[in-house]
């Protein structure tokens, strides 16, 4: 790369001049991460020395054999560094009020949890994350009654018992129709719920629902009797009440080792405490749900695509063409600088989102189409450099290219994202007068 004589040049400028260009002093992740308050840095830290730990040296014998896995002890270790209940406002959790009302916004140390998980593993990631999906509801709802459940799910965790929430709006008919507001409309809800003395009863089913196998509790969305998704109710179920089943478990691309599931209700009585928020709030609740979550699901695709840019750049560096290293080709770094570059803008805009006291729409919807292209693309570019070993299971990079494709569709896939964007800014910008 650049001669040393012409990388010493800056000795010739002033003192001041000197002051003023920046030296690289530290890699990128340090660089980054000397950026963020120092709160947050120290986080950062935390969750990456978690990472190595407990999650990369089992992700790709997970990946391989799911049937020997056991997801329980990584639950109960995450759990008893808080970090499952870091979503949580205290005194029912974690987490500083103070980010419920001054930037960066509460989803900030999630985002970073989600990348140092990801980057480790997409599929043991998403395992320990869609929890935090599931207890969302809970708290947007800004209710009592969903504080009440918050106490109860941080109680037990900290009591270091296995404690898992999930999260269902999805059914057999109704994917993108209820992710997307114009869908909704004509979507065909089969999940319902009949008022009855002291509470509900729900017939339907839920499918492809993250952790739904191993959930204690989920919130699930209804509709009410003979009314469409206007009426959408939010409920939490208990896998202990009666008429409550899980069917079929996908065989799943990649992200294995958090399970996608069939929920069963039939007649499951649910009492009146555990409607989460009034009747008919759900599809509000829903749509700040995916607020909340979407720029986590970017900064998982973010974490995916580092950890298969990190494994590439080491391949790189080990292995020998000819007479040079692979990384000494200029178009290898090309490829490389590429990457790099679509990782650096994935982060900005996904860290961009933090920034905001309250997600948006809009700017959640935007970073979560960016990073989930951008690590496709990043992961296919990482086996295209490694060539046949990118093929290989060994360097866990075919895996993330498994892993990443997931990022474009689920919290809706990235066309109905990019109709969420239009949506949020219609009468502001699209289409204003
Ligand atoms: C592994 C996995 C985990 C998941 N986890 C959860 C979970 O925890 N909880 C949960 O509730 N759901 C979950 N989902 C569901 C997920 O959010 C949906 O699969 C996703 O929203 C897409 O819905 P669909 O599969 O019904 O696709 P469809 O709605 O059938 O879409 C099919 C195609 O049509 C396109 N399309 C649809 N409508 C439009 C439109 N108006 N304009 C342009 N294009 C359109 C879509 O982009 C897509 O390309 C998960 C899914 C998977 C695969």
């Amino acid at each position: 790369m650049l001669p040393t004589h012409m990388k010493a040049a800056s000795e010739n400028l002033s003192t001041v001049g000197r002051l003023l260009v920046a030296e690289r002093e530290a890699d990128l992740w340090e660089e980054e991460t000397d950026t963020l308050p120092a709160s947050l840095a120290k986080s950062r830290r935390t969750y990456k020395a978690f990472a190595d730990q407990f999650i990369r040296p089992r992700s790709l014998n997970v990946d391989m054999d799911l049937a020997g896995f056991d997801p329980v002890p990584l639950l109960k270790e995450s759990g008893k560094r808080g970090f499952q209940t870091q979503f949580m406002i205290w005194p029912w959790g974690n987490a500083s009020v103070r980010n419920i009302f001054a930037a960066p916004s509460l989803i900030f140390p999630t985002l970073l949890r989600a990348e140092e998980f990801c980057a480790a593993c997409g599929g043991l990631g998403l395992l320990l994350l869609a929890h935090d999906l599931g207890i969302a509801p809970l708290f947007l709802s800004g209710t009592w009654t969903g504080f009440k459940w918050f106490r109860k799910v941080y109680s037990k965790i900290r009591a270091g018992e296995k404690c898992v929430a999930a999260f269902a709006i999805t059914e057999p008919n109704a994917g993108s129709d209820v992710e997307e507001t114009e869908g909704a409309v004509r979507a065909r809800i089969v999940t319902r719920a009949r008022k009855t003395d002291g509470g509900y009863i729900l017939n339907g089913s839920k499918c492809f629902i993250s952790d739904g196998g191993i959930a204690d509790y989920v919130t699930l969305f209804a509709a009410l009797e003979n009314q469409g998704v206007e009426s959408w109710t939010c409920f939490l179920v208990e896998s202990s009440m009666k008429g409550y089943s899980v069917g079929r478990k996908e065989k799943k691309m990649g992200q294995k080792a958090a399970d996608a599931s069939e929920l069963i209700l039939e007649d499951v009585f649910v009492p009146e405490d555990h409607r989460i928020g009034e009747e008919k709030s759900g599809w509000a609740l829903n749509r700040n749900v995916l607020n909340y979550s979407r720029p986590a699901v970017a900064a998982i695709a973010l974490g995916i695509a580092r950890g298969a840019l990190e494994r590439c750049m080491e391949f790189c560096r080990n292995t020998r063409l000819g007479s040079k290293r692979l990384v000494d080709y200029q178009d290898v770094q090309i490829e490389l600088a590429e990457m790099t570059i679509q990782l650096m803008a994935a982060r900005a805009l996904t860290w961009y989102c933090g920034r905001y006291r309250l997600p948006s729409q809009g700017i959640s919807s935007a970073a979560k189409v960016f990073a989930g292209d951008a690590a496709f693309s990043i992961c296919n570019k990482a086996m295209e450099l490694m060539g046949d070993h990118g093929y290989l299971h060994g360097h866990g990079v075919e895996k993330a290219m498994r892993d990443s494709r997931l990022n474009q569709i689920y919290e809706g896939t990235n066309q109905i994202n990019r109709l969420a964007l239009i949506e949020d800014a219609w009468e502001t910008d699209f289409a204003k007068a």
